[in-house]
């Protein structure tokens, strides 16, 4: 490949040589990021309102304390067969337990988030003895082979034309306050029943884990009320199922709480995490109730990855750690977030395409909507949303029904750029309302916008 770095040349060898899944009209290709900004090959600045990929960048782009703790821990041991330990691992799993909301934990270390959803299945199963697990409709948890039987988006299932299903994996009716599948509105209770309902009646009454994000991000940052989420844990702890809580793209201070679970005041069996832990290095873990683990179940290959329990994972989640603690990154977020949010429902006034604005924390979706009775996703108007905003200068993406405006810029980020962010956020709000006025209604999904 050319070493020159002039745009033309870089675009033109990755036409001929990257293999790119979700590849659309444009491809950006980026040369440098700091902070909360991210350059492209053709110089242009970018101000990052989604933080890499759905809030990796939480420390920032290039942190350079991650950097140097990578680079340190590369120098001294940089790899170790697979179930060997370090002083980092160790470290980390032992601050880990620390805080996690499952009580004092146990953490294994993979490179990203859907990896650790599919060795927390495996271990729920190993744990149990049993094989049918639970998800939500609107649930995303990754796609690997096991993330897929779990997913409640059909339209990201269209990827997969064979529609490859686990069979023991089912997905039941959420709570979604706003658009309640069940036509309940609000009332939380029928999704709680149809789990309860699913569970009692299950195919192979055999159920190992019930698995649900907090906050469905790809599923359009959908909140679940407290009391649903308490009568999920009583449901599942009554029958003596594992309650597994996917905070891949929640944990580490992005709602405003170390964990999202602490909103909610309960604790879980077993916890997955990824993306803002890494600072940008790959990374993933599950963090399991210590009481659930015997030597049995570690002497067993209940889930193999080379890259598991490594150093190099770890030190960079050390030193994002020690940002997150310094820095007072919990209370950022809490308080950027309030002000986002704030703005946001005041931007409502003027542009009457925003149905609601969700968060919690800095983990921001704004509904874009046709009509704000009908709650119609505002799909069609959408769909050229991301490019535009890239004109304007600032990075976002689209949940939901590719739909849901997503809002999670780097907690480091300046009050500053974070109204510079909102000011540019508002001007897509604006041709987004445009493009509705204009008659862009309707639409099939984007079976892309649910992704990641
Ligand atoms: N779970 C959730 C809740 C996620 O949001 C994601 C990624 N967006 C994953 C799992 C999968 O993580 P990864 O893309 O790192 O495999």
């Amino acid at each position: 490949m050319s070493t020159e770095l002039d745009a033309p040349t870089l675009h033109a060898a990755a036409d001929r040589h990257l293999l790119s899944p979700m590849l659309g009209e444009r491809r950006m290709i980026y040369t440098r990021g700091e902070g909360c900004r991210l350059w492209d090959a053709d110089g242009r600045e970018y101000l990052d309102a989604i933080s890499g990929t759905n809030g990796v960048a939480l420390v920032g782009h290039a942190h350079p304390r991650v950097a140097e703790a990578v680079a340190t821990q590369f120098r001294q041991l940089s790899s170790t067969f697979l179930n060997a330990a370090s002083p980092a691992v160790i470290e980390l799993a032992e601050r880990i337990s620390a805080t996690a909301p499952t009580g004092p934990s146990k953490t294994y270390l993979c490179p990203g988030g859907g990896e650790a959803v599919e060795a927390a299945l495996k271990l729920a199963m190993r744990i149990t003895g049993r094989g049918e697990v639970f998800s939500l409709h609107g649930g995303y948890h990754g796609t690997g082979f096991g993330g897929l039987g779990l997913l409640g988006l059909p339209k990201v299932r269209e990827w997969f034309p064979g529609g490859i299903r686990w069979p023991t994996f089912q997905q039941v009716p959420n709570a979604d306050p706003y658009r309640s599948s069940l036509g309940v509105g609000d009332d939380w209770r029928p999704a709680a029943r149809a789990l309860e309902a699913a569970i009692d009646s299950g195919t192979y009454n055999n159920v190992a884990a019930v698995i649900l994000e907090l906050v469905q991000g790809p599923g359009g940052h959908v909140a679940f009320p407290v009391d649903y989420v308490r009568e999920v844990r009583r449901i599942t702890e009554r029958r003596g199922v594992l309650l597994i809580v996917d905070e891949v793209q929640t944990a580490l201070a992005r709602c405003g709480a170390m964990w999202c679970t602490d909103l909610y005041g309960i604790k879980p069996d077993i916890v997955t995490i990824g993306k803002a832990w890494g600072g940008g290095f790959p990374f993933g873990a599950v963090i399991a109730d210590a009481e659930l683990i015997t030597p049995e179940i570690e002497a067993d290959p209940w889930h193999v990855v080379t890259f598991q329990n490594q150093p190099l994972q770890a030190a960079a989640a050390l030193a994002v750690m020690d940002i997150v603690e310094e820095e007072g990154l919990v209370a950022r977020c809490a308080e950027l977030g309030r002000h986002a949010t704030g703005r946001f429902e005041e931007m409502a006034a003027r542009h009457a395409v925003i149905g609601e604005v969700r968060g919690p924390g800095l983990f921001i979706g704004v509904d874009l909507v046709v009509d704000r009775d009908s709650r119609e996703p505002a799909t069609e108007a959408c769909r050229t949303a991301i490019d535009q905003a890239l004109d304007l200068g600032v990075l976002t993406y689209f949940g939901g029904a590719g739909n849901v405006l997503k809002f999670k810029p780097p907690a480091v980020t300046s009050s500053e750029d974070v109204d510079a962010m909102l000011d540019l956020c508002e001007e897509l709000i604006a041709q987004v309302g445009s493009a509705v006025a204009n008659g862009r209604t309707g639409g099939r999904p984007d079976p892309m916008a649910a992704a990641t």
